[in-house]
């Protein structure tokens, strides 16, 4: 016998239309580069997908067939969202920043059939043509010079037309890992991993999304799902807010005149944006929900929003986990804390939202599994309905036979249940045979005052193995010193983590998605003489 309840498929398609039925107005508003503004909402949003579909079977596309982006945020972007996969289509949402031969290999391994791109990346496209031969249609978002505009191409279908429907476990989008090893890998969401992870994200404990909310994603769109919001919005009826321009006194201005509820971002956006609050001598726009992941979240600006009343959300999570797997949701005895232990509490990565399992093994074997007791460190390996299988046209699964899946991160467990992330495992520093973690020394490096970004990383030592540097912004207009940042460390770190050396420099390379570039600084640091 089975359950005599309604069986839907579970489609990405249901939240567009629950959107425009039940919060059609809702807006959705884009700040344009050149500072204008633009305002549809979900209805619009739906009726623009449903041409999308249209003018996509124009071109002959068949479900499954894979039509790329390569855009940053705005409502146009949005479209495609429901547009894509609304017509069975795969979504690939293309990260710009890469290198033009990552870029090569992502559209021909993804064997990408359209591409819609953003005037302003022209000049990359003009070197794709070359390289990417199976894409056989260009559209351009926002000009018709070069391709036919977006608009246009849409504008010539009326929007009556139907979903193309089908199974949940069919492909919807496509993102690549940035590829610190090897070739980007490709993860293939399915309507039903991303429905799922759209019903645990939008929960209180998750990311909290209600009619009222109105969300900044400064997080890009091409971005691990930009973090499930184009989904989460249109289920609860959310507003959405798109800024292509991303310096903070523009974002500050936008938060107000928008009342921006919920802002997510990576680290280097929210020190952006303290920054410019202190050189500004600005108060913290009125937001509800401070929403960071990505990399890990210092204290010191943790601290900085909880004081002025702002909840934080610190999220941990992956490409492959559709991203979020864990959040750092207030536990049952929360209100029983004194400030500094929430502010604690928020600085760990959080833990699990129903949906998704994690556990940590022995970073030698990758096998015993290691106890949750707060002190103990291991290969954080995590599982659930929206974690990877297996990588887009591999032929091995990539998370084990009971689905658990390899993050590459360091981690302990708290007996509660949350994740302290000590390390991505090819970033730990091993220096005599221990482990030393290089997040926690930039954390500890990024309280010091004068300290805007650090990070540190492990230099050949002929005795050690390694031994930690740390290379270290500091604020403009300071005359702070590198022995000043060694010994704001010495009562914050074990004796032996003390960095041997403390480089200031005026930036730290930084990836496609924000991130400090570990991989960059290995490389310049490469013939470093430890002194
Ligand atoms: P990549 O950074 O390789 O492009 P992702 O965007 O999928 O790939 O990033 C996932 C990685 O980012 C995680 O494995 C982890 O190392 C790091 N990360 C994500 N969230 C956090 C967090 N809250 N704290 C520390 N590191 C994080």
């Amino acid at each position: 016998m089975l359950g005599a309840m309604q069986d839907w498929e579970l489609r990405v398609t249901g939240l567009i239309d629950h959107a425009a039925r039940e919060h059609g107005d809702r807006e959705i508003v884009t700040h344009w580069a050149d500072g204008t503004q633009s305002r549809t909402n979900w209805r619009e949003v739906r009726r623009d997908a449903l041409k999308m579909v249209q003018a996509l079977r124009r071109l002959g596309l068949q479900p499954q067939d894979r039509v790329a982006t390569l855009a940053m945020n705005h409502s146009r972007h949005l479209v495609t969202w429901y547009g894509a996969p609304g017509a069975g289509c795969v979504l690939h949402t293309i990260n710009p920043r890469l290198f033009d031969d990552q870029l090569g290999f992502i559209i021909n391994h993804a064997e990408d059939r359209v591409l819609i791109y953003d005037a302003a990346f022209q000049p990359i496209v003009d070197r794709l043509r070359p390289l990417c031969p199976g894409i056989e249609h260009y559209i351009c978002f926002d000009s018709h010079e070069h391709a036919p505009a977006f608009d246009d191409w849409i504008g010539a279908e009326d929007g009556e037309a139907q979903w193309t429907s089908g199974d949940e476990r069919d492909p919807c989008m496509l993102c690549y890992t940035s590829g610190t090893t090897g070739h980007p890998k490709g993860v293939l969401y399915s309507h039903r991993s991303n429905m799922l992870h759209t019903l645990a994200m939008i929960g209180t404990s998750c990311l909290a999304l209600e009619p009222r909310s109105c969300v900044l994603p400064i997080v890009p769109m091409f971005h691990a799902n930009n973090w499930g919001m184009p989904w989460g919005c249109a289920a609860t009826g959310a507003k959405l807010v798109y800024s292509q321009v991303n310096d903070p006194s523009a974002l500050c201005a936008l938060i107000e005149k928008e009342q921006v509820s919920h802002v997510a971002g990576v680290p280097t956006v929210w020190f952006a944006f303290l920054q410019h609050l202190d050189e500004t001598g600005k108060d913290m726009p009125p937001i509800a929900y401070a929403i960071s992941g990505g990399a890990a979240f210092p204290r010191s600006v943790v601290e900085r929003l909880m004081r002025s009343g702002v909840r934080v959300g610190h999220a941990w999570g992956m490409t492959e986990t559709s991203p979020i797997a864990t959040v750092s949701y207030e536990g049952a005895d929360w209100d029983a804390l004194s400030f500094d232990e929430q502010v604690d509490r928020k600085c760990l990565q959080g833990r699990v939202v129903y949906g998704s399992e994690v556990r940590i093994v022995s970073l030698d074997d990758h096998e015993t599994l290691l106890p949750h007791d707060g002190t103990t460190s291991g290969a954080l390996q995590v599982r659930g309905h929206w974690t990877i299988r297996r990588y887009f046209k591999t032929e091995e699964d990539a998370s084990d036979e009971q689905g658990w899946f390899d993050t590459g991160d360091v981690a302990t467990i708290l007996p509660d249940g949350s994740v302290r992330l000590t390390d991505r495992t090819k970033d730990v520093i091993k220096s005599g045979g221990e482990w030393i973690s290089s997040v926690e020394l930039e954390n500890a490096a990024v309280g010091h005052p004068d300290v805007v970004e650090a990070a540190a990383i492990g230099v050949a030592h002929p005795k050690w193995d390694e031994r930690p540097i740390l290379i270290v912004v500091p604020r403009g207009g300071s005359n702070v010193c590198g022995e000043d940042v060694r010994e704001f460390l010495r009562d914050k770190v074990a004796s032996w983590w003390l960095p041997d050396a403390v480089e200031l420099v005026s930036s730290l390379p930084h990836t496609g998605t924000g991130k400090i570039s570990k991989k960059d600084l290995r490389v310049q640091f490469k013939d470093y003489t430890l002194p």
